[in-house]
């Protein structure tokens, strides 16, 4: 199967005042269609830097990126425009994505307009299509955002991104801002979703729990850099990098009667600032297992099975 979506070595340099710095380095990466591939990691490690650079409003600096069998590195600006059209991303707060004076209707409107996306029927009929596709009663068409709770407005952002008929969905912290009631209900609402549109989600999200329920694929970033990426199932049963053990250490164990063993890794501190990292492996300032070479050597992302690829002396040669 082909990817719908790949990133290959990019590179993305930000420039400060005075500095320079890398916020992701030689990173690699592949989605596939009506798949999720989850990103995680604390915040700051670049993984919003990572759907920007996807979605090329970050171009990379060095590298390639495609998207359904097209190379976005290179485009002009209106070429990206059409070539992004089966790309669409729902952010962490949909009330800065919403324009406060504009109805649901209004909204949804005025994306099928602008996309000129085909669809059956009348436009009427296809905003009511897309209302019963989020769950939402026909009855908030009229209604403005400040009238709805925290998870309807996020209902409605997706909504309006379905609306394009998107291949790809980036979703970049979209359950960090609603409650705790809601965020089980915003998971089942985008598995069904993606169960009946074929659609790819690219999720990004701190929280390794929501990834359990929603990814196909884990890839775990720590200041811009990839440290192990591997099916989901993997990931969770036989996580192998140091980093990706403390954070599964900070997932609770919903389940009190589980004899699952918890893991046990616990990391301190807050990250390195990424305008001046580590020298070597970039986790080694906090890793318990860190030697010598850890502190003057990168190590390379290296293949423990031909799906599961992970970053650390620990492992390979
Ligand atoms: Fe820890 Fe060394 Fe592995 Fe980095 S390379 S994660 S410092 S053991």
């Amino acid at each position: 199967m082909n990817p719908l979506f790949e990133v290959k070595q990019v590179d993305v340099e930000y420039r400060l005042k005075n500095a320079r710095f890398m916020a992701l380095r030689d990173v690699d990466l592949e989605g596939f269609l009506g798949q999720t591939l989850g990103i995680v990691g604390e915040s700051g490690c670049g993984k919003s830097t990572l759907a920007k650079t996807l979605m090329c409003i970050n171009p990379p600096t060095h590298g390639r990126v495609f998207f359904d069998g097209v190379e976005l590195t290179g485009l002009s600006t209106k070429e990206l425009r059409k070539a992004l059209r089966g790309m669409q991303m729902i952010f962490q707060d949909p009330d800065a994505s919403l324009n406060p004076r504009m109805t649901v209707e209004g909204h949804l409107k005025e994306a099928i307009t602008t996309s000129k996306v085909e669809y059956a029927g009348t436009i009427e009929e296809y905003i009511r299509e897309l209302l019963d596709m989020v769950q939402m009663p026909h009855s908030v068409l009229k209604m403005y955002p400040y009238q709805l709770s925290g998870g309807q407005k996020q209902r409605v952002s997706i909504a309006r991104a379905l609306s394009v008929k998107p291949k790809l969905l980036i979703c970049d912290e979209p359950l960090s801002s609603l409650d705790v009631s809601v965020v089980a209900q915003i998971i089942l609402l985008l598995k069904k979703i993606q169960q009946e549109q074929g659609i790819s989600f690219l999720f990004i999200t701190h929280d390794l729990a929501t990834l359990r329920y929603l990814a196909h694929r884990l890839l775990v970033l720590y200041l811009g850099r990839v440290m192990e990426v591997a099916p989901a199932e993997d990931m969770f049963s036989e996580p192998l990098h140091p980093y990706t053990l403390a954070l599964m250490a900070s997932i609770p164990i919903p389940d009190p009667e589980s004899t699952q063993e918890p893991a046990k890794l616990c990391i301190v501190g807050d990250p390195p600032s990424i305008v001046d990292p580590p020298s070597g492996c970039v986790f080694h300032t906090r890793c318990p297992y860190a030697t010598e070479v850890c502190r003057h050597v990168p190590p390379r992302l290296k293949e423990v099975t031909p799906s599961h690829h992970v970053a650390c002396h620990l492992y390979g040669n």
